[in-house]
Formats: C-alpha cells, structure tokens, sequence
C-alpha cells in the first residue's frame, strides 16, 4: 500500500515531553531544590534531574513513561472482526484476574513512580463490576487525567455515575454508522445503545466525547467523510485509528490498513483542516474545521507513522503482566511478584527494571515482523 504521508510540516509542534504532569512534578522537584540551592545554576539543574530521574519512570532510550494503560478485565460483550472475532470464550479465570483490591495497591505504586495519566481499558471496562469505585480510588490517589476506553454499550446507564467518581474523560469505540455494518463488525446489536452513550456523554461533563473508529480497508472505509459529518454534527472529538495487527482473526494485512493520510485527504478535500497542537507524546493528530463548525477530527496512524520516539506509555493487563509495548513478545509478570508478598520498594525496583528496557519501537514495518500472541482484548487497548 503506498501510504502519503501526511502533511508533516503543519503538525505544529506541541509542548515538549509530558504535559501538564511532567511540569507539575518538575515544579515539584525544583521546589525541593531549594534547600539545596547554595551552589551554581549548574548544580541546581543537574539536582533537579537527580530528583526527577529518582522519582519518574525513564527508559534507556530516555523516554519519560508516564502514562498507564490499566486493562481490568479480559471480558468483553463485543466480537469486533478487527480484535477478538476468532477469539475463543478463553477468559482467564478469576483466581488470574488482578482483584480490585491488587489493582488499588498497584495504582498507588504506579502512582508513586510518577505515572500521571491512567486510562482505564479492557476487554470491555464497563462489564466488570465496581468500575465506578475504582475510578474514584484513582480519582482521589490523584491522577491528572483519568479517562477509560469503553465500547459504550453500557454507557448510557453509568456516565453520570464515572462522573461522579471523577472521570476526567471517555473514548467510545464506533466503527461504523450504519446499524447494520455495526452488527457485522461487532457481532452485537448495540447500536442504539453506543449512539445513546455518546448522547450521555455530550450532555454531561465528560463531553466532548472522543468516538474511535478503527478503519478496515473494504470495510468502513466509504465512511470517512460519514464520521466527518458526525464530529461536525454531534460536536464530538472523531478519531481514525489504523487497524494494526492484534486481531483474532489474524486477517490484518498491510492493504487493509487505510493511513491516516488518506483520512486526512478526504476530509480535508471536503472541509479543510486545520493543525491544532499537540504534545509530543500523543498519539493523536488534531484539526479542526476551518470553517468553525463544531467537532474535531484525530488521526492515528501506528502503521505508517509510527511515534515510537515519543512513546510515554506502559500497559498492565487484567492478569497482572506489564508490558512496554502493544507489540512486545514478552509480559513482565507482576501478579506473581505481587503475589509473592514483594513490598512497595521491590515492587518499584521490578517495574523501574522492565520500563528501563521497554522497546525502541515496533516492527510492524519490517519483513521479519511476527504479530504478538496476545490480542487487543487481552492486552487493553
Ligand atoms: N472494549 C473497549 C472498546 O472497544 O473501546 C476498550 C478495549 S479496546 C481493546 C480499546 C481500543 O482498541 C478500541 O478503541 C478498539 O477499537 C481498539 N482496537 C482493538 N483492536 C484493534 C486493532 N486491531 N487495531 C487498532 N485498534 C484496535
Ligand atoms: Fe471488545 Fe473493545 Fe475488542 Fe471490540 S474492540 S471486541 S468492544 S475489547
């Protein structure tokens, strides 16, 4: 597939590292500084990064990791054809699944280690009970952004309840507009259902809802200028992600995939766009319309413009495994070091050791590439 890569020079370039979070805590850590501070400008900066590598997460490659991923459930009541179509009912059994209480003790590790943004993800998040009180857990330990990924079925009912425990904002997957393409995508007759859970969403404090949809070649790909007029009309916050392969079903192949730039095109061939910045870690590309028309379009594009480079990111599946990349071949078991009866402190050293080593990026781009075992439902998207 010849992918054009999108317009590089107008993605403006967006604030350097990790946002608000990473500034807060240097704030914090140049705050310590001061009872140090006798010596040069020199020695001052150095201690603040003293204080910062001490306290943050950082990879070899000098990536600061600050964002989790946190998957609590390997369940889901989808059978999207793009992650677990071919799946078999293989869920973990529940002796395997962190229990709520082990994910409240690693949240607070995590929290320590500087992690500032967590995203609640599954499986699908919202089928596991007690979602709402561990969104409020993470909402008091303090994260800056907290925010879950759910496929909205059951949205509608608990929004205003993940409100009130101090969600700070919600993507919600949908993938198609048409009920009857969405009934073949997810196997579910949910359509109704995810539209009312993004009508809850954009009524409530959550909103503007960002709708995902993950774009299959031959699929929903005549839906791009469809979506389009969905953000303009429903003032939502539309992302195309590019399909990468972690489906079931192992049918991703690299003319499948339609690159965000020709999303990118299309859009903007009808109602041009206009870069809005972004911080380098983010995964999404951001316009809006130049004509002012409400809604936002997000472009994210793994396979044809990988943004390893920036990546700030770590996941912990529902079975407790760590692991550094979507792509990575190998899970770092910290149910069994939890388990184990390992303290606070081992625990922090084990994960510092894993994220030291986390990938340079992935291969999805090279001849040899091998797709992970695990799929996108159990790693948590
Ligand atoms: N069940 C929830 C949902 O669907 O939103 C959360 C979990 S799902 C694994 C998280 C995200 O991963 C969703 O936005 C989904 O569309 C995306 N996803 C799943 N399989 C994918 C694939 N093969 N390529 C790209 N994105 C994928
Ligand atoms: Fe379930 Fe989300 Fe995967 Fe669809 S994308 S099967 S809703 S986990």
């Amino acid at each position: 597939m010849a992918a054009r890569a999108m317009p590089e020079r107008n993605w403006a370039e967006g604030l350097a590292g990790n946002g608000r979070a990473s500034r807060s805590m240097e704030r914090s850590a140049s705050s310590k500084m001061c009872i140090f501070s006798r010596g040069t400008r020199f020695h001052t900066a150095n201690r603040v990064l003293f204080f910062w590598s001490e306290m943050s997460l950082q990879d070899k490659f000098g990536r600061q990791i600050t964002d989790l991923r946190i998957s609590v459930t390997d369940r889901c009541n989808f059978r999207c054809v793009y992650c677990r179509s071919a799946d078999p009912e293989n869920y973990r059994d529940h002796d395997q699944i962190l229990s709520w209480k082990e994910l409240e003790r690693l949240a607070k590790v995590f929290y320590e280690l500087g992690i500032r943004k967590v995203r609640m993800t599954g499986g699908e998040p919202l089928v596991r009970s007690g979602a709402e009180e561990y969104v409020k857990y993470l909402s008091d330990l303090g994260f800056a952004d907290l925010s879950m990924t759910t496929n909205g079925h059951l949205l509608a009912e608990r929004c205003e309840g993940l409100m009130a425990a101090g969600l700070h904002r919600i993507n919600i997957s949908l993938d198609s507009l048409s009920p009857q393409k969405f009934e073949k995508i997810t196997r579910t007759k949910s359509f109704n259902s995810v539209i009312n859970g993004i009508d809850a969403v954009q009524k409530s404090k959550l909103g503007p809802a960002k709708v995902n949809a993950v774009m299959v070649r031959g699929i929903n790909d005549d839906e791009v200028e469809a979506f389009a007029e969905f953000a303009r009309d429903r003032g939502v916050i539309m992302r195309f992600i590019e399909f990468m392969p972690l489906d079931a079903d192992r049918h991703w192949s690299r003319d499948r995939v339609v690159a965000a730039a020709e999303v990118f095109d299309r859009i903007n061939a009808r109602w041009p766009l206009v870069q809005i910045p972004h911080e380098k870690s983010e995964t999404a590309r951001k316009y809006r319309f130049a004509d002012g028309a409400q809604g936002e379009i997000g472009l994210i594009a793994p396979v044809t413009q990988p943004f390893c480079g920036h990546c700030s990111r770590i996941r912990l599946t529902a079975d407790g495994k760590l692991r550094t990349c979507l792509f990575s071949k190998d899970d770092h078991d910290l149910r069994a070091y939890l388990r184990d009866g390992a303290s606070d402190g081992e625990l922090e050293t084990f994960i510092k050791s894993v994220v030291n080593e986390k990938e340079e990026g992935h291969h999805i781009n090279d001849p040899g590439f091998v797709q992970p075992n695990r799929t996108m439902v159990f790693i948590g998207g």
